[in-house]
């Protein structure tokens, strides 16, 4: 880039950023937020094929606390879209409007309750908890250590590999709604199906708790 075009870019970033100030909405005035919220953030940064355009914001919140704070204060027809890792999302070039919400700063405890049951955050890779279970002898969740999104991606869409789905594992989990309620539910008020779930209304997950077989060796595979 020589200098010419280097001051049209820095004049065209300046006039971005004049104009994301001047478009931020008013419901945003005065919330105190101590998370990261950016204006047409490019969804590239943040999916796994590195493409797709720019969401209208986005909102990395600190902790559960900070996103309650931006739920509570979002009016309902700001759309909001919660992603994990983007290892399942191809973004238009016409980007997201209203906002997206990152979860795997946010959502990131992993809790052993007992010898085989966890409870991992929707943040948490999935390729740790397999980790994590295989280092303790226990089978059925080593599928997970090949889905490279995040354990709230996984439930959203019951991923699965080599004959296995992560709702076959679930006990129960935790959602949070759009008014900012956080509630802990049974997996039996879902239906999981191939690669799809049926249950979640307007609400995202927070974490779910998986319970392992206790002897790794029982598993069995299906070839691809
Ligand atoms: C190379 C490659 C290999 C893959 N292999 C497999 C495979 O073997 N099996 C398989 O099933 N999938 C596979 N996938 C697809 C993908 O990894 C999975 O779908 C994964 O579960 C998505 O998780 P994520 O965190 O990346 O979700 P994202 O891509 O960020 O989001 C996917 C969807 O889930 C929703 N979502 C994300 N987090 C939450 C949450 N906390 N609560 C509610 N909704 C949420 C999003 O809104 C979006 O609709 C593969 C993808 C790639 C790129």
């Amino acid at each position: 880039m020589n200098r010419r075009e280097a001051t049209a870019r820095a004049m065209q970033v300046a006039e971005g950023e004049e104009a994301s100030v001047l478009n931020s909405p008013a419901w945003l005035t005065g919330l105190s937020l101590r998370g990261r919220l950016r204006s047409h953030e490019p969804m590239s940064r943040h999916c796994t094929w590195r493409a797709g355009g720019a969401a209208e914001r986005l909102f990395e919140p600190a902790d559960l606390a900070d996103l309650v704070s931006f739920l509570q204060a979002a009016p309902l027809a700001e759309p909001l879209t919660l992603i994990g890792f983007g290892s399942n999302l191809l973004v238009r070039d016409g980007g997201l409007p209203g906002t997206v919400i990152l979860t795997a700063g946010v959502f990131g405890q992993l809790r052993w309750l007992d010898e085989r049951r966890v409870e991992a955050g929707a943040g948490v890779a999935c390729a740790k908890v397999a980790r994590q279970a295989a280092r303790r002898q226990l089978g059925g969740g080593e599928f997970l250590g090949g889905i490279p999104g995040t354990i709230g991606g996984a439930l959203a869409m019951n991923a699965g590999a080599f004959g296995h789905e992560i709702w076959s594992l679930v006990e129960a989990v935790e959602t949070l709604s759009r008014g900012g309620r956080v509630q802990r539910r049974p997996a039996a008020e879902f239906r999981a199906n191939y690669r799809q779930l049926e249950g979640l209304n307007e609400e995202w997950f927070v974490s779910g708790t998986l319970r392992f077989d206790v002897d790794a060796s029982t598993t069995n595979f299906q070839q691809p």
